[in-house]
């Protein structure tokens, strides 16, 4: 049978969304936690979550299969079973008393996806397939996109052992042998597993993680861009401690204060590159705060720790946030009689999505009249496949309440309208 219209995809997806809700609280009864869900990577409990997906896939008569690094792969064969696949998924772990849907969704999307192909009785030109990924928050082991960076063959084997569970010091590879996993067949193996040469497209479906879909009424986005990062995790102010009441100003060596002129021009530079059209441009400060062992309110105070971290999709924006903050904080020590030490500086380039995948989403939705819009959006796995080479694009559905928190709500029209810009997007794909 050949590929259906969008709209006959779009009903056949509406018609799945009981058999959407109902994984959705099977996985949830296995994850639960005092508040929210908690699925670390590569235990029992996103284990449960494959093994559920990939049950459900069998009963659907898609193929199940689990790769190397334990990520699922259901997928419903294409005619030519050689030719380049098409790819969906999201990853299937979450933060600690996280969001059910974080991650979650995009795993869910793709099998329904191919329930609606396999309901229609399509057989697709090429393999489609959806995959559940592994590790993508990882939080056991300080390092995102574990399963997709061992699906491209992007993190190095070696990690395996070295990377240890900060609670426990057990390793990602003693985890990986409890949920069933041949650790030594996956050190051997350095081959990857998804490349440009087997995969045509990586779409992945995720919950919209900030305000923007609500904010706007609209219950689908297309991402530009994976924002990049400039950040400080480690940056303190020493000066000196002293009598609020007795130290005039010019005897003064308040960390603190420094610190907040630092931020305030930060802040100004940020305001005015975004007033000259600079795009997708973010800047926080986490943590600020100065030592309760000895800060007083009758003291000021001798030292103050900060973060500084900037976000956009511009690399010279980036560049540009960098040098500012090493130059301002050096001219402000020497006015302030203070000494900045900004510690390592880290941070990720922005990853651009797919320009053709992109449009086809938009187009996709436009012709189904689903509202949707343009914006950047932060890091997912979807960035590993685009530096791999693998044109990658993403739908995102509106979410109120944010993520990586108990509260995060998607309603499953939204979650459905997300699902059927993916499943007419991947039909046209499959050629
Ligand atoms: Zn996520």
């Amino acid at each position: 049978m050949s590929l259906p219209a969008p709209p006959t995809l779009a009903r056949a997806v509406g018609n799945r969304v009981p058999f959407a809700e109902k994984l959705f609280e099977e996985i949830r009864s296995e994850s639960v936690d005092i508040a929210g869900v908690t699925r670390p990577a590569w235990s029992a409990r996103d284990q449960a979550a494959a093994d559920i997906l990939g049950d459900a896939a069998k009963a659907l008569g898609l193929e199940v299969a689990f790769d190397a690094a334990g990520n699922l792969w259901c997928t419903l064969p294409g005619a030519d079973r050689g030719a380049p696949r098409v790819l969906t998924g999201s990853h299937l772990d979450s933060v600690p008393t996280g969001g059910h849907f974080d991650g979650l969704a995009g795993a869910v999307a793709g099998l329904v996806a191919l329930a609606a192909f396999r309901d229609l009785g399509v057989e697709p030109p090429c393999d489609l397939t959806a995959m559940g990924i592994r590790g993508e928050e990882s939080v056991w082991y300080g390092i995102a996109y574990v399963g997709s960076r061992l699906a491209v063959g992007s993190l190095p084997r070696d990690d395996l052992d070295r990377l240890r569970r900060g609670d426990t010091g057990r390793t990602l590879a003693e985890h990986m042998a409890e949920v069933g996993i041949d650790v030594d067949a996956l050190r051997a193996s350095s081959q990857p597993t998804i490349t440009q040469e087997n995969t045509r497209a990586f779409l992945e479906l995720h919950i919209e993680q900030g305000p923007v879909l609500v904010g706007e009424g609209l219950p689908v986005g297309i991402p530009t861009t994976i924002r990049g990062n400039v950040r400080f995790p480690y940056a303190r102010c020493t000066g000196s401690y002293g009598h609020s009441g007795a130290t005039p100003r010019a005897y003064r060596e308040d960390a603190l204060l420094a610190v907040v002129e630092l931020v305030r021009d930060l802040d100004q530079y940020w305001i005015d590159q975004e007033a000259a059209g600079v795009p997708d441009t973010v800047f926080t400060v986490g943590k600020l705060y100065t030592d309760p062992k000895h800060h007083a309110m009758t003291k000021f105070p001798g030292r103050c720790d900060f973060t500084l971290n900037f976000g956009g999709t511009s690399e010279a924006f980036l560049d540009a946030c960098r040098e500012r903050t090493l130059a301002r904080a050096a001219e402000i020590g020497a006015a302030r009689r203070v000494s900045f030490d900004l510690g390592e500086c880290v941070g990720s380039m922005p990853t651009h999505l797919d320009p053709g995948l992109r449009k086809l989403l938009a187009d996709t939705a436009d012709a189904l009249e689903i509202p949707h819009r343009e914006f950047a959006t932060v890091g997912h796995d979807a960035s590993i496949f685009a530096r791999a080479g693998i044109p990658a694009a993403m739908v995102l559905v509106r979410n109120a309440d944010g993520s990586h928190n108990p509260d995060e709500k998607m309603e499953l029209a939204d979650f459905a309208a997300g699902v059927q810009v993916l499943a007419a997007a991947m039909s046209s794909l499959a050629v």
